[in-house]
């Protein structure tokens, strides 16, 4: 294994056909990471570390390597995840050798305290939020989970490592998550800035959150998250205002030279935010004029409407709503051809249905 991955974790799992389950992770892990090797051995390459399988006589060993404690449990949870999902049947057994011990702290996870509140637009409220060792959150994705409690004066339990490598939970109310982008980060003061949505809609424990946070309060964290740009000639950068955290991070983080055009689906004019960037930007304000987020084609249309060569030298980017999501992805890719490792179009909410919202198309 890569010798400047230093931090080391090992399982033996047995299951009844090593060489099908080895084949069926591969397939999976092909879609992010680089795979090397034959059948009976390969080694996955993943920008976090590496995971390699080595068949046995009734068992897969798996090796899994990184560089910081929060990658190497992510590769601890992948591995069990995806051999539970493709051997659901046996119900294998997972006992890791290395890695955090089995009860402790998730490393990626923190207790996040409320500083301060404070309004941006009518419907877009910043909390600053303070933790320890945030060091690990500023990069490798810019989304995070965020456990809430679920019921006013409940404080949750957290979640531990299992001995399996994914999360355990103990005795007790579990929190309710939702997913957030992590706006500003500062690891030497030790704290974030997480902007919400006050959205529409009846029992949204998010926009609860945000709209009654006072400082002191406390929220778990989760992560970090989340694919990012691909090297490109150009962005296109489009999403509604829940994607405009993200957008507002990739713009202030593009290098000088860059082109982007960024869309941005709003309520209505009020929302329009301040964007700082080094890049050559041209920035469209989309107003729904305000219609109800999630009615609209403002976005798909907009990206319709744009004449441009749907190849290589472009890099799309879009977060927004279910059905938006999957109008632009297939106006992309079925009607433009776009490669599809030309672009990242992810479902950030869907319309009438709370939580997390399932990314395939
Ligand atoms: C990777 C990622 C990053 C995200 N980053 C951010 C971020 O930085 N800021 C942010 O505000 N959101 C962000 N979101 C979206 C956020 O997770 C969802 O909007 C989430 O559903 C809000 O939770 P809630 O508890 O307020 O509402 P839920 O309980 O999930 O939903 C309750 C009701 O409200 C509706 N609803 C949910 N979101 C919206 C909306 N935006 N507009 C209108 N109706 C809605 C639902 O359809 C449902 O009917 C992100 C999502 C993802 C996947």
């Amino acid at each position: 294994m890569n010798a400047r991955l230093p931090l080391r974790a090992e399982t033996a799992i047995s299951v009844a056909s090593p060489l099908e389950v080895m084949a069926r992770l591969r397939d999976h892990f092909v879609e992010h990471g680089t795979v090397s090797g034959t059948d009976e051995r390969w080694t996955v390459a993943f920008d976090i570390g590496e995971a390699e399988a080595l068949a046995c006589d009734g068992h897969v060993r798996f090796r899994v390597a990184a560089a910081d404690p929060t990658s190497l449990a992510y590769l601890q949870w992948g591995v069990a995840e995806h051999v539970c999902e493709f051997a659901p049947a046996e119900a294998p057994e997972i006992v890791w050798k290395g890695g955090v011990i089995p009860g402790a702290p998730l490393p990626y996870f923190r207790e996040m305290r409320v500083l301060r509140a404070r309004q941006i637009t009518p419907r877009m409220r910043r909390l600053t939020l303070a933790g320890r060792d945030l060091d690990r959150f500023s990069h490798g994705g810019m989304h995070v989970r965020l456990l809430l409690s679920p019921e006013t004066d409940v404080k949750p339990v957290w979640p531990v490592m299992g001995k399996d490598g994914r999360q355990a939970w103990p005795e007790g109310p579990r929190p309710i998550h939702r997913v957030y982008t992590i706006r500003r980060i500062d690891i030497a003061a030790g704290e974030i800035d997480v902007d919400f949505v006050l959205h529409e809609g009846n029992e949204t424990p998010g926009a609860n959150f945000a709209r009654e946070a006072r400082p002191g309060d406390v929220v778990g964290m989760t992560g970090p998250g989340g694919g990012g740009l691909r090297e490109a000639d150009w962005y296109l950068l489009a999403g509604d205002e829940t994607a405009l955290p993200a957008i507002g991070r990739m713009l202030e983080e593009m290098p000088a030279g860059k082109k982007v055009v960024a869309l941005v689906e709003i309520a209505d004019h009020a929302e329009r935010q301040e964007l700082q960037t080094k890049a050559e930007l041209d920035l469209r304000w989309l107003s729904r004029e305000g219609r109800p987020a999630g009615t609209t084609k403002l976005l798909a249309d907009a990206i319709r409407a744009l004449d441009f060569a749907a190849d290589a030298s472009v890099f799309v980017w879009a977060g927004c709503e279910h059905a938006a999501a999957r109008e632009i992805r297939a106006h992309l890719h079925m009607e433009r051809g776009l490669p599809r490792r030309n672009s990242l179009i992810a479902a950030y909410w869907r319309h009438g249905m709370a939580g997390e919202v399932e990314n395939s198309d």
